[in-house]
């Protein structure tokens, strides 16, 4: 087959579905695509809840349960030890397939009755105001991470310690308000750098000791600008730059992303050992075309986050899935399956939500080690396939086989899923692109303080700011300072956040969101043309091909 362009639905780009893509999708039994990669990366991460932290109860025992689900949410919501136990029957949601109406609108109606967990995540101890954290310990207002100790307002971490602000950090510890950082001690305001210590504002550092304001260095101690100082030197210069003041931080992040715009070398891609692959942020990857934040994956054609999948396409946040088309949150060794959404240990099946560990089961929500279901409905084998087959032929002929979830279905607004961090898109722009959007419902407080009221250093706070409400002026949303968070700011001597940790959490990915399309453009060094993936929009002055950046800087 020849590559084949063809105009998006959503966006109306012209797109190439190239040989390759072909193969994958006739060996899956599937259409081709509609949507460009991109418009499909939106879909699906749609459904990827990134929401808002409430207080509500299990529909079930009334218990008290923090979750990140929406109140607009159709479907009642049970404690997560609850959902998966035996005190309910999800079969009993089970209803007959009506050959005369669309299979997804019969799957949707379905999938608003059926209770469903207030949260993702396992093995954590005093972690209830979290969201997909997994083994870990006394972690406040994060999602997604785990193996993490002490962590507040964090975002994907991994492996850290006692820090505040991170997103997207691996094996941190004593850190703040840092993004993209790997393995370093007492960090802050740092962004895609590694091994380090006691050092602010590095940009793609590596192994570098009581640095500031630096960029592409390697191996340095006491840097400021990138230039070296005597030790006594550098700690009465640092000194001056008064780090206490809330005002003299943000005039130095400006100042640090000018350097990073003018001045530091950015490689072409952040891949780390990826053979044959195109795409960003992958690691140890083999073979994966237009893959992003992928680990440990090969043969995979569009997919967007996760780990271990192996002979995917068009699938988004799995892990450890293997053959699987047009899947959000397929985990833990997910095998032949297609439009699934948070299942768990699931193998060829279609149309799931909120499954564990059956098999063969189709247009099912809720279930657990069941096989053979259709809509909830057990079936024998034998009636299962034939079943199986008319529906998929109906499908085809409607044609709605190949089509995912709709996104009236999401959980949330498009505004509190992960495709607006990676994606971010206006309230017109996501309501345009048929996705819901949640207004934020605010509960009204007395005596709050706006955050810009707040004092320009922590010297100047007492003890009872924990009690006060305070209103982010970018968001409106409401948020509050812990006893341990001030501890933290006190002994670190960082002035308080005057905005919510939402707000800044957006603000640290975003140019990440500018970093997930590829670009054609020339190495700023010896001028041969590459595919890099920084977006105009960050204005960076020197991306330069892997060989430039390995003289240069590595
Ligand atoms: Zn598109
Ligand atoms: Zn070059």
């Amino acid at each position: 087959m020849e590559s084949e362009t063809k105009q998006c639905e959503k966006c109306s780009k012209s797109f190439v579905i190239e040989t390759d893509d072909f193969v994958f999708y006739e060996k899956m039994d599937l259409p081709l695509p509609t949507m460009c990669p991109s418009c499909r990366w939106k879909y699906l991460l749609a459904f990827w809840v990134n929401g808002r932290f409430r207080i509500t109860k299990s529909a079930l025992s009334g218990k008290t349960i923090i979750t990140v689900l929406p109140e607009s949410v159709p479907f009642p919501i049970y404690e997560r030890s609850e959902f998966v136990s035996d005190a309910w029957d999800p079969l009993t949601y089970g209803k007959d397939y009506d050959t005369s109406r669309s299979f997804l609108e019969q799957l949707v109606e379905l999938q608003s009755k059926v209770p469903h967990p207030h949260q993702v995540g396992a093995k954590n101890v005093n972690c209830d105001w979290t969201d997909d954290m997994w083994e870990s310990k006394d972690a406040y207002l994060t999602r997604s991470g785990g193996w993490s100790e002490f962590i507040s307002y964090g975002y994907r971490v991994i492996g850290c310690k006692n820090s505040i602000d991170l997103t997207f950090c691996w094996n941190l510890e004593l850190s703040y308000d840092c993004f993209y950082c790997f393995k370093s001690y007492n960090l802050k305001y740092s962004f895609n750098s590694r091994d380090c210590m006691d050092s602010f504002f590095l940009y793609d550092c590596r192994n570098c000791q009581n640095c500031f304001m630096s960029w592409n260095l390697r191996n340095q101690k006491y840097c400021i600008l990138n230039q070296p100082y005597s030790k006594e030197d550098y700690f009465k210069k640092i000194e001056e730059y008064n780090l206490a003041s809330r005002s003299s931080v943000e005039a130095l992040k400006k100042e640090m992303w000018k350097h990073i715009q003018q001045d530091a070398v950015h490689r072409q891609n952040y891949n780390v050992q990826a053979v044959q692959s195109s795409g960003n942020f992958l690691n140890n990857d083999k073979n994966c075309y237009q893959g992003y934040f992928l680990e440990e994956s090969e043969n995979n054609r569009y997919c967007f986050r996760g780990f271990g999948y192996k002979e995917c396409i068009d699938s988004a946040g799995c892990y450890n899935s293997e053959k699987c088309a047009l899947c959000t949150l397929d985990q833990l060794n997910g095998y032949g399956n297609t439009f699934c959404l948070y299942t768990t240990s699931c193998r060829y099946s279609s149309y799931l939500d909120n499954c564990e560990e059956v098999e063969y089961c189709f247009g099912c929500v809720g279930l657990h080690k069941n096989k053979y279901c259709i809509l909830n409905k057990q079936y024998t084998e034998e009636e299962y396939k034939k079943n199986i087959e008319e529906i998929k032929s109906d499908m085809k002929n409607r044609g709605e086989w190949g089509k995912f979830f709709p996104l009236s279905s999401a959980y949330c607004g498009y505004n509190l899923s992960l495709a607006q961090m990676m994606f971010p898109l206006s309230k017109e722009e996501a309501l345009k692109f048929g996705a819901k959007w949640e207004e934020s419902v605010e509960s009204h407080y007395e005596n709050i303080i706006s955050g810009d009221d707040l004092p320009d250093t922590i010297d100047k706070v007492d003890d009872d700011i924990v009690k006060q409400r305070i209103l982010c002026p970018e968001t409106k949303l409401s948020y509050n300072i812990t006893k341990e968070e001030l501890a933290f700011y006190r002994e670190h001597n960082i002035p308080l956040p005057q905005r919510h940790f939402d707000w800044r959490t957006l603000d640290r990915f975003k140019p990440f969101s500018l970093m997930v399309m590829p670009q054609k453009g020339n190495c700023y060094s010896c001028k041969k043309e590459i595919e890099h993936y920084y977006s105009p929009e960050l204005g960076f002055q020197k991306i330069a091909c892997l060989e430039c950046y390995q003289r240069e800087v590595a």
